[in-house]
């Protein structure tokens, strides 16, 4: 597969292989532990993951926990369990929180060089002076304070001394730069506030620039992946790198040694591509965390959500997700994906690994009455057209089947192939069949035919290749189980649900019918699957036993996506 994945990305990597400067490749995910994963993350953990497998190299799982307001012990297990399930493991498993203490050597070792400078700044004048895209900013009047002076009130932020927001550690580096990034970007800030892994020892907290590019420098991370928004912050991700120069300072790193943790100091690149868009979907984790907050979709892991865990409920397969991410690829060309893409993914995944089963989910009966009373036998039909691997079932049939309302018309409209009164069709694997009587109920509604099965049209007759139009599928009643199948759709009915304008929001763009529950018949061999079993009903679509709610004698089943794209002009 890794001759087919040829990006911009795979090709640095390739050649620095090559030419030796590096021996092996080490990747990260850095996550931070304040929500779930999404399909966005889909693609990072892919790359990052993947071009560390494709080329003998390692991927650390390390969670950016700089900000203690933020995590939570749940998104911590349900981002290993997504990775995981994506089909990935890490190396190892690191926290940035595990790095406290090499950041402030390191923010003293800056102030030591005279690259960093304690700041008296409240927030809003660090705004004031910082400046703006056409003009530059101005020094901070604190910028000029001694080494140990900056030294003395740095130990004393650490030690608890000052409220929040008094000071900051900022990067003494260019006020009038035309990156912004690099007007005395702020370092550290204080926050009176335990850390949940590091715990009360810390009342300062490191920023992410200076957090991210020295954890990937202690774990000798090579290619430092991540998305475009960053490529602006790739001079201060060299700045900390080159200023603080782990790789010849050991006294740094002194405490990762005493604590046991390995390290590898080297110069990491950081290397930026596209983030994945796609339309009729919300990634922002604010508004993600509002949908499920608000009661708007039943959970993080509602099987409309774009989450890692919602898509999984949703019948999403992990190989699924790579295709997708294999299909996108991999650049720094910005750009909205099709939601029929990711659509598209799923159903070729399910199409060749998918079993076949039967059900009608708007049941409608359907009695054979030539068939004597209490008829019933066994055919054996195969679980996948196309690959005998998938091997042959037992389909009980009988006199009374459940077919699908909408495969009957009193009227039909014109190009009709299923049934009539009056007409036939083929009930697939098991002969042809005729209405004869439409019974309706006192409202004038339909509630059951009944007809007639040519005894000379079984499957392997002679009679069996008579001409009919159409092919329709069944169950037999005595046999189905009732089951609850739950028809999801796109959870927002506009393509772009973060447009604002004319005064909306992504809430006015909800599908009114993004979920309907209803109530079905399936086979029994669709019963018994397990959950999370994927499975095509045939002719309906692709579903999934539900992973919490499906049991063989109470089946649950979510619709994963139809067999055709029906949002399609
Ligand atoms: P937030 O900014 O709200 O924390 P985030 O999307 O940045 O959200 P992180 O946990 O920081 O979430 O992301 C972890 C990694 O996943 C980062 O390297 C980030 O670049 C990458 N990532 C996040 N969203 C996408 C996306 N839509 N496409 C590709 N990569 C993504
Ligand atoms: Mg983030
Ligand atoms: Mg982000």
């Amino acid at each position: 597969a890794s001759a087919a994945r040829n990006d911009f990305i795979r090709q640095i990597v390739r050649d620095d292989l090559a030419n030796g400067k590096h021996a092996a490749i080490r990747t990260r995910f850095p996550p931070e532990p304040n929500g779930y994963l999404h399909i966005g993350h889909a693609k990072a953990i892919c790359l990052d993951f993947g071009i560390a497998e494709e080329f003998g190299g390692v991927c650390n799982l390390r969670f950016d926990d700089t900000n203690p307001a933020r995590e939570d012990p749940e998104f911590v297990r349900a981002i290993q369990d997504d990775v995981r399930w994506l089909g990935f493991d890490w190396a190892e498993l690191r926290h940035a929180s595990d790095y406290f203490e090499v950041y402030a050597l390191a923010a003293e070792k800056l102030i030591a060089q005279g690259d960093a400078f304690v700041c008296d700044l409240t927030a809003e004048q660090v705004r004031e002076y910082r400046g703006t895209l056409t003009e530059p900013g101005r020094n901070s009047p604190y910028r000029d304070r001694s080494v140990e002076e900056n030294l003395d009130l740095f130990r004393r932020m650490r030690a608890g001394e000052f409220p929040d927001g008094a000071r900051t550690l900022r990067a003494k580096i260019d006020m009038a730069s035309g990156n912004i990034n690099l007007r005395d970007p702020a370092l550290y800030r204080i926050k009176h506030m335990p850390h949940p892994i590091a715990g009360e020892g810390w009342c300062i907290y490191p920023m992410y620039d200076i957090a991210h590019a020295l954890g990937d420098a202690i774990e000798g991370i090579t290619h430092s992946l991540c998305t475009l928004e960053f490529e602006d912050h790739r001079p201060l991700y060299d700045w900390c790198v080159d200023k603080v120069d782990l790789a010849h300072s050991p006294e740094l790193l002194a405490p990762l040694t005493a604590k046991g943790l390995p390290n590898v100091a080297a110069k990491p690149r950081q290397i930026e591509f596209s983030r994945l868009n796609i339309n009729y979907t919300v990634m922002s984790k604010r508004k993600l965390v509002a949908l499920v907050g608000d009661g708007l979709v039943d959970g993080w892991d509602d099987p409309r959500m774009p989450t890692l865990q919602g898509l999984r409920r949703r019948g999403y397969t992990p190989a699924s997700l790579r295709l997708l991410v294999d299909r996108v690829g991999i650049s720094k060309q910005n750009s909205v994906i099709d939601f029929s893409v990711l659509e598209g993914a799923l159903r070729d995944d399910l199409d060749a690994h998918a079993p076949r089963r039967m059900a009608a989910i708007d049941p409608l009966k359907f009695v054979l009455a030539n068939l004597p009373e209490g008829h019933e036998e066994t055919l054996v039909f195969a679980n996948h057209p196309k690959d005998e691997a998938f091997g042959t079932r037992e389909v009980p049939f009988s006199r009374e089947l459940w077919i699908e309302r909408e495969d009957f018309a009193e009227v039909p409209p014109k190009g009709w192939k299923r049934l009539v009164p009056g007409g036939e069709v083929r009930l697939r694997g098991a002969g042809i069949a005729r209405v004869d009587e439409v019974v309706k109920d006192a409202a004038g509604n339909v509630v059951e035919l009944r007809g007639w099965l040519d005894p000379e049209s079984r499957p392997g007759m002679e009679g069996a290749n008579r001409k009919v139009k159409g092919t329709i599928h069944w169950v037999s009643a005595k046999h189905a189980v009732e089951a609850e199948i739950r028809l999801y759709d796109r959870l927002f009915s506009v393509a772009d649900p973060d447009d604002e304008s004319g005064g909306k929001t992504y809430r006015d763009h909800l599908n009114p019918d993004s979920k309907r529950s209803v109530r079905g018949y399936v086979e029994p061999a669709a019963a018994a699957a397990a959950p999370e079993q994927s499975l095509q009903f045939e002719r309906l679509g692709y579903f999934v036993a539900d992973r919490r709610d499906h049991r063989g004698d109470a089946p649950v089943f979510n619709r994963s996506v139809s067999l055709r794209d029906t949002w399609a002009d």
